[in-house]
């Protein structure tokens, strides 16, 4: 979708709690965009039931939730410090090894190709919760029927739409990077190498191939479904509830929701984020748990990540909107 003159016009218009314009007017994509789409929403969540109705009485192999567990890190890190905060925001420079690393393992998350990710991603900061955003949760108006409609579209529906972000005009960076283009391309068989891994570490471990099912299943499917749902709560929860501590940009109603924090990365700082986007860490006040500025930290230490953007703490006094708890007087409640 490219922003016509008239889009940038019902933007100026908005008043931030009706329907956007033009809300109804969205096209769903062609039917095999639909089935496609449908299968990689719909299979891994399936497959908890499948798994679950499995385990039931005899409980799950360690080894299955050991390789979920690392291939979920892997995959998750891939998405949160390669695909958001290195590729999307350049919020530190790497080693172009772990470059392509990072956009490898993010693309074996199963949340579309690395540019189109990018891009729909710049556009959603570009047009925060206002007419042009591909996901906000306030499209429908801010009524209670409007909202829950918004969620469901922030959370998956969006994906189901015929609403491209080009990234000719929002990612040229990246499709000038033939390393990146070639990453893009491979998308498919990334997918494929990230179900058939786990099935082959499962089979070599066991040395079954029920083993090698079970672990397709757990470390393969269903670690996909949860990554997928953990991130597409940052897209429709992060901006319907939680605290926000910090100034954003007008209409922009990102939060921050603590409970998401560990499973996301840090990514559920989500309020910080929007305020200091291009921050490589998004949990900007004290004791707020941030695996992925961790990991970012450690690639520094190793000499791997330079030119890192730390939070700069005038700044971030500056973008309060509320006092921090640590630094309030005692009795100041
Ligand atoms: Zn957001
Ligand atoms: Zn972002």
């Amino acid at each position: 979708m490219t922003i016509s003159v008239q889009q940038v016009e019902r933007r100026q218009d908005y008043d931030g709690t009706s329907p956007f314009p033009g809300a109804e007017e969205h096209v769903t994509a062609g039917r095999a965009v639909v089935a496609l789409t449908a299968a990689i929403v719909i299979l891994p969540f399936l497959a908890l039931g499948v798994a679950i109705f499995l385990a039931w009485g005899q409980g799950v192999a360690f080894t299955d939730l050991l390789l979920a567990a690392g291939f979920y890190v892997v995959t998750g890190l891939g998405v949160t410090v390669g695909f958001h905060r290195l590729l999307t925001h350049a919020s530190f420079t790497a080693r172009p090894w772990l470059r392509v690393a990072l956009a490898i393992a993010g693309s074996m998350s199963f949340q579309g190709n690395l540019i189109g990710w990018v891009a729909t991603h710049r556009r959603h900061h570009a047009f925060t919760d206002q007419p042009g955003d591909p996901h906000s949760p306030y499209r429908y108006g801010t009524g209670l029927r409007g909202q829950l409609r918004g969620l469901a579209h922030a959370h998956t529906g969006w994906l189901f739409t015929d609403d491209r972000t080009p990234a000719e005009r929002y990612a040229p960076d990246l499709l000038a990077d033939p390393a990146m283009t070639r990453i893009t391309r491979a998308f498919p068989a990334l997918c494929t190498l990230s179900l058939a891994l786990p099935f082959l570490a499962g089979w070599a471990i066991t040395s079954t191939l029920y083993g090698g099912l079970t672990a397709f299943l757990w470390a393969g499917l269903i670690r996909i479904a949860l990554l997928q749902h953990i991130t597409w709560s940052v897209n429709s929860l992060c901006h319907l509830i939680g605290s926000r501590p910090f100034k954003t940009r007008r209409h922009d109603r990102s939060t921050n929701l603590w409970p998401l924090a560990l499973l996301s990365f840090g990514e559920s700082w989500h309020n910080g984020h929007h305020s200091e986007p291009t921050c490589a860490r998004h949990g900007l006040e004290h004791g707020q748990t941030d695996p992925a500025a961790a990991a970012i930290r450690l690639f520094e230490r190793l000499g791997w990540a330079s030119d890192v953007h730390w939070p700069d703490p005038d700044r971030i006094q500056r973008r309060r909107t509320t006092l921090p708890s640590q630094a309030r007087a005692p009795g100041a409640d």
